[in-house]
């Protein structure tokens, strides 16, 4: 039998190691290429400005560029994946965010399996919100997003409210990261959710600034009595991404001060 150390030994990286982050030109996605950069990993940021690949991944036409030079800059693959690009409920047209917040998501993460497959111990996580288990959900656009319509799920989006469309993709995000794990994990490939509560970004304040959200924004019970920083939100990624934790697959890690917890302390 392997012993332990041995198996440790396996799973160490034996070089640098690359990693693909979307949304890397602010808040949380700058916070994690700040984190992986600093560790000594060449980051691949992915964004509409200031980042190696350009793409917009509200549209296919976007994922299909972000996939393509990804995998040209990375030699075909890749050792991790963060897909953190988002935009928030305050968004217009609200289905602005099933475009950027699913099927960007989604696409970028599938897109970039194989990529991930010939990585070393590779992981992925997505990022996605409390908002998935603490706002309303519109079953219509959940059920549309889960079976990939995207030009349905855009026409139902855009009559239904951004907190909304943003729970509800935030949702739809999180159950497609779990229904995945039989597939990545066969692939070799981990991969796991974060839900942060609120966090210090620009996301946020364009929210706090909205009149109709910024007073639910505040509303929100938080038992740490405070917001997250972004940092907070980027260790808690480097934990998932991390090869030592070799494990953990096919979680959802709330990064929330509590919030989930007191409000529905019970779903086990
Ligand atoms: P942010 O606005 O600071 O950063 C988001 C980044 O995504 C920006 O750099 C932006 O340019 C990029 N982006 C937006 N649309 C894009 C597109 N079409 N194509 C490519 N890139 C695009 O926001 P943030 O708060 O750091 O949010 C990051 C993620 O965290 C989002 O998915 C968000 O839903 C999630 N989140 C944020 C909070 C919060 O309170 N800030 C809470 C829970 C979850």
């Amino acid at each position: 039998m392997e012993t332990t150390s041995r198996r440790e030994v396996a799973h160490a990286p034996r070089r640098m190691r690359t990693i693909a982050i979307t949304g890397s030109a602010s808040g949380i996605g700058a916070a994690v290429r700040q984190r992986f950069e600093r560790s000594g990993s060449r980051v691949i940021g992915i964004d509409l400005h200031e980042a190696e690949v350009m793409a917009d991944l509200s549209v296919p036409a976007g994922r299909d560029r972000a996939l393509a030079e990804v995998a040209e800059l990375g030699g075909s693959r890749l050792d991790g994946l963060v897909v953190c690009a988002g935009l928030g409920p305050q968004t217009r047209p609200t289905e602005l965010i099933t475009g950027v917040n699913f099927f960007g998501a989604l696409g970028v993460l599938d897109g970039m399996l194989p990529l991930l497959a010939e990585g070393e111990v590779p992981a992925a996580v997505a990022v996605s919100s409390n908002a998935a288990s603490l706002t309303p959900v519109h079953e219509d656009l959940l059920r549309l997003l889960l079976e990939g319509q995207e030009a349905k799920a855009s026409e139902c989006a855009a009559s239904v409210d951004g907190s909304t469309v943003y729970g509800t993709s935030k949702l739809a995000l999180t159950r497609a990261v779990r229904r995945r794990a039989g597939e990545w994990g066969r692939a070799g490939v981990r991969l796991n959710a974060v839900a942060p509560g609120p966090v210090d970004t620009p996301l946020l304040a364009g929210g706090l600034d909205d009149p109709v959200l910024g007073p639910l924004i505040e509303a929100l019970p938080v038992p740490m009595g405070r917001r997250a920083t972004a940092t907070e939100v980027a260790a808690a990624i480097g934990f998932l991404l991390d090869p030592a934790n070799g494990y953990v697959h096919g979680s959802v890690l709330f990064v929330d001060g509590g919030s989930d917890a007191l409000l529905r302390p019970d779903i086990f």
